[in-house]
C-alpha cells in the first residue's frame, strides 16, 4: 500500500497534521516510537494553550490529540524510524517493523534532551538522573534534588518538584535566568529552592544510584560536593533530524523551511519543534502541522 501521507512523529505537530489530512480524506500513517502526544505529555500542566482557561494536563492533552487524529482515520504505528528515502516516488520510510511508502512525508520528530557530557552522566541516567520531572518527581518525596538549567523548562519543573522534594537546588551557569519573568519571580522567592548561580555540574557520582554531584562555580573556580537523590536535566534540546538528509538545516541541525513548511524536496515538509523557528510551543507546532498538511494536500492534488 502507498499512503497519501506518512507523518514522522506523533506530537502536537504530527497529530495536528494527521487531523487535517485525515479530515481531507487522505490515507495517513503516523510513525512514533514513544507514546502518542509528544513532548507535552511529559508536562504536568499546560497553561498557555488558548481555550483552556484553567489549563490542561499534558498527558490528557496528548491523549485527546491522539483520539482526534484517530477519529479522522489516521493509522498510528508504534515503531522506530531507521531511515528514509525522500527523493524517490513513492517516498519510503524504513522502520523497525518494516518498510512503508508514501506520496508525501511530514517530518515532525521534535527534539530530545541535551546532555552535559560530564563523567557519570551516562552511567547514572535513569538511576537518579532524569529528564522528566512529571514522570519521576513522585519518586523523590522528602528527598533532595537538583535541577540544571535556567530556561522555562528548568524553572517550571523545579517549581513542580517542590511538591515532592524537601529541597530543590536550581543550578544555572549564569547569574541571570533565561526563563520568563513570571517564573523567575516564583522561583526566586520559593522557600524550598536554593539557586546556585554561575555554577555547572562537572561530575555525577554514585555506586548504583546517584549520590552526589560535583558543582563548580565558574566565576571563582570553587568546587563543592552536594549530596542529592536525584538530578533533573533541562539544558535545552537537540533536534531529532539526523536521519533526514538532503534538506537544508541550520547550524544546530534544525530543518529550515519556508512559511509553507516546505523543505526543498517536493512533497516533503517539516513541522513543529524540528523546524528552525522563533517559538517552540504546542500552539506553534499545531499551526505548523495544519499548514504542512494543507500544503501537502495541494501538492497531492496537483
Ligand atoms: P532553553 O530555553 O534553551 O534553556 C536551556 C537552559 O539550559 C538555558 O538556561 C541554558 O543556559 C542552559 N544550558 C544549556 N546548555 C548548558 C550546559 N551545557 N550546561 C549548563 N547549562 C546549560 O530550553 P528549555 O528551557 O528546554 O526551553 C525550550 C523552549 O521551550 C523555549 O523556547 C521555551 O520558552 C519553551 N518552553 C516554554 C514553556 C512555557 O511556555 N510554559 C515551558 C517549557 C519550555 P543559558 O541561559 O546560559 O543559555
Amino acid at each position: 500500500m502507498v499512503y497519501d501521507m506518512i507523518i514522522l512523529g506523533a506530537g502536537s505537530a504530527g497529530l495536528t497534521a494527521a487531523i487535517y489530512a485525515g479530515r481531507a480524506g487522505l490515507d495517513v500513517l503516523v510513525v512514533e516510537n514513544m507514546i502518542p502526544g509528544g513532548e507535552i505529555t511529559s508536562t504536568e500542566q499546560m497553561d498557555n494553550y488558548p481555550g483552556f482557561p484553567e489549563g490542561i494536563g499534558g498527558m490528557e492533552f496528548g491523549q485527546l490529540l491522539e483520539r482526534h487524529a484517530r477519529r479522522f482515520g489516521a493509522e498510528l504505528l508504534s515503531s522506530t524510524i531507521e531511515g528514509v528515502e525522500l527523493r524517490e516516488e513513492p517516498k519510503s520510510v524504513r522502520t523497525s517493523s518494516g518498510m512503508y511508502f508514501g506520496r508525501s512525508v511530514i517530518v515532525a520528530t521534535g527534539t530530545s534532551p541535551s546532555l552535559l557530557d560530564v563523567p557519570g552522566e551516562n552511567e547514572l541516567s535513569g538511576r537518579g538522573i532524569s529528564f522528566c520531572a512529571t514522570c519521576d518527581g513522585p519518586f523523590f518525596k522528602h528527598k533532595r534534588v537538583a535541577v540544571i538549567g535556567g530556561g522555562d523548562s528548568a524553572v517550571e519543573e523545579a517549581l513542580y518538584l517542590t511538591r515532592f522534594a524537601e529541597k530543590v537546588f536550581l543550578i544555572h551557569r549564569r547569574d541571570k535566568l533565561r526563563a520568563v519573568q513570571v517564573l523567575q519571580d516564583k522561583i526566586i522567592k520559593h522557600p524550598q529552592v536554593e539557586i546556585l548561580w554561575d555554577s555547572v555540574v562537572s561530575e555525577f557520582i554514585g555506586e548504583d544510584r546517584l549520590e552526589k554531584i560535583i558543582v563548580k562555580n565558574v566565576k571563582d573556580g570553587s568546587i563543592s560536593e552536594i549530596p542529592v537523590d536525584g538530578t533533573f536535566l533541562y539544558v535545552g534540546r537537540i533536534p531529532k533530524a539526523g536521519f533526514i538528509e538532503g534538506v537544508e538545516k541550520d547550524s544546530q541541525g534544525y530543518i529550515i523551511t519556508n512559511e509553507e513548511m516546505e523543505t526543498g524536496i517536493p512533497g516533503v515538509y517539516a513541522a513543529g519543534d524540528i523546524r528552525r523557528k522563533f517559538l517552540r510551543q504546542v500552539i506553534t507546532a499545531a499551526a505548523d502541522g495544519a499548514i504542512a498538511a494543507s500544503v501537502a494536500l495541494k501538492y497531492l492534488e496537483e
